[in-house]
């Protein structure tokens, strides 16, 4: 084994540091097996429910009637994850294109949107308009108030109470804490906010952004009050297979606004065909909570590893994981850019590549990413990416395999200690 790790360019100092580290992580490790033994369950059970067959994984082409396979998808998701209907399709772009479609599709001129957790995910404030972008919420007098959590990460419930109004139609929920510092929530705070939310304001439709969140716990936002979850199929739920996509997860009304948006008002979901990858979404789902499990084993890995060389952790080594992402913060862009390169040069696709930072369309700054990966893009794939600004924080998640993922933490390690920026290994 040591040999296989060395032909992969890992020292022994490095080697042993991490494997130091793995064994004391057994019993956590036992505890996420258990959490994705128990999601394989439900997918499974909600595939049988719906008679998946043979047949549901042929190609339709044009518009898409009747297609089996699409329309049983959509009941597998809406039983998983506990909601009355789904919108599951590869004409959903990415995430962004997923939450923008919820929105758009359920607020109308004249209402409000309302963040209780604080700025939402970099792209979302092109799509609400907070910085201003053609074809924005804004543009369609649809106007947007946010309460920020408090210091300690709490809700501001009292700042929540006072910014509901009469105009509020609907609370976007940030599961995951994407590119901010601030803690993820766990599907029982998400359940909390949610009643006090409803306890002022029942008909009020609560969305949670579910991206990076979906299979790290047993239980999903729908089950805690939530009206829809949306998220990508290019993260937990695709499994790493599909190669594009999007969901919507809910209820019937929620649902149904976004799909006569998605496609048109009168054919909803009756069009919209799935071009012959509609077996990768099946397929995806059933690996994704394995898939997870991975991701997980990976991110708790690296925050050991990190946290015990002296570097900001967010989550920590021993706090409980509500989404696959882990902070790293370098203090340098040194730092960053070399644990960037050392997940790039562990890749199984392009591993000899070099990622440089650049300006990514959406982002205010310049990011660096580093992605080898099978589906462009991907991020449940391993990769990390971080903004180039203070303080120099790197976002890494993914991992389709464990045994992947902790080849890529070494290999971040290895770049950092061969150019001085750790010691004490
Ligand atoms: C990734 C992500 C998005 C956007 O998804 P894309 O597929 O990158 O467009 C939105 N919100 C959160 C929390 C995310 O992690």
């Amino acid at each position: 084994m040591r040999e296989m790790y060395q032909n992969l360019g890992i020292s022994d100092a490095v080697l042993d540091f991490g494997l130091k580290v793995e064994a004391e992580l057994k019993e956590r490790f036992d505890g996420l097996d258990e959490v994705a033994e128990y999601n394989q369950l439900k997918v499974i059970a909600a595939m049988q429910k719906h008679r998946v067959s043979a047949e549901c994984f042929q190609s339709t082409s044009g518009y898409g009637y009747g297609d089996l396979g699409r329309d049983t998808l959509e009941e597998v998701y809406a039983t998983c994850f506990k909601g009355e209907a789904a919108l599951v399709r590869p004409q959903i772009t990415c995430g962004t294109h997923a939450l923008a479609l919820a929105l758009m599709s359920n607020v109308r001129p004249g209402d409000e949107i309302l963040s209780p957790v604080g700025k939402p995910y970099d792209t979302l404030e092109e799509v609400i308009g907070i910085r201003p972008s053609k074809g924005s919420l804004a543009e369609y007098g649809v106007t947007y108030a946010q309460v920020d959590l408090l210091p300690d990460g709490e809700f501001d419930f009292d700042g929540i109470k006072k910014a509901i109004n009469e105009r509020t139609k609907l609370v976007t929920i940030q599961r995951s804490k994407g590119y901010a510092s601030r803690p993820t929530l766990s599907v029982d705070r998400i359940g909390q906010l949610i009643s006090f939310i409803k306890g002022i304001k029942p008909d009020v439709i609560c969305m949670v952004d579910n991206c990076y969140g979906e299979f790290v716990e047993k239980k999903e936002p729908l089950e805690v009050g939530a009206d829809m979850i949306v998220g990508s199929l290019i993260k937990n739920l695709g499994g790493g297979l599909a190669p594009i996509g999007g969901y919507i997860v809910g209820t019937k009304e929620c649902v149904e606004n976004a799909a006569y948006r998605l496609t048109s008002p009168g054919l909803g979901k009756e069009v919209g065909a799935s071009l012959g990858i509609i077996q990768s979404f099946y397929q995806g789902l059933f690996m994704a909570p394995t898939v997870v499990n991975s991701a997980l084993k990976t991110a708790i890995f690296a925050a050991n590893i990190y946290e015990t060389l002296g570097f900001d952790v967010v989550p920590n080594k021993t706090e409980s994981r509500h989404d696959i992402i882990q902070a790293i913060t370098f203090g340098t862009p040194e730092g960053l850019c070399a644990f960037c390169e050392g997940i790039q040069a562990a890749a199984p696709v392009d591993s000899y590549v070099t990622p440089e930072p650049w300006d990514m369309p959406g982002y205010d700054s310049k990011v660096i990413m580093a992605a080898g990966a099978f589906v462009q893009g991907s991020s449940i794939e391993l990769s990390a990416d971080g903004p180039l600004r203070e303080p120099y924080t790197a976002f890494f998640q993914g991992g389709l395999t464990w045994y992947h993922g902790k080849l890529g933490i070494l290999k971040s390690l290895q770049k950092l200690y061969d150019r001085n920026l750790v010691n004490n290994i």
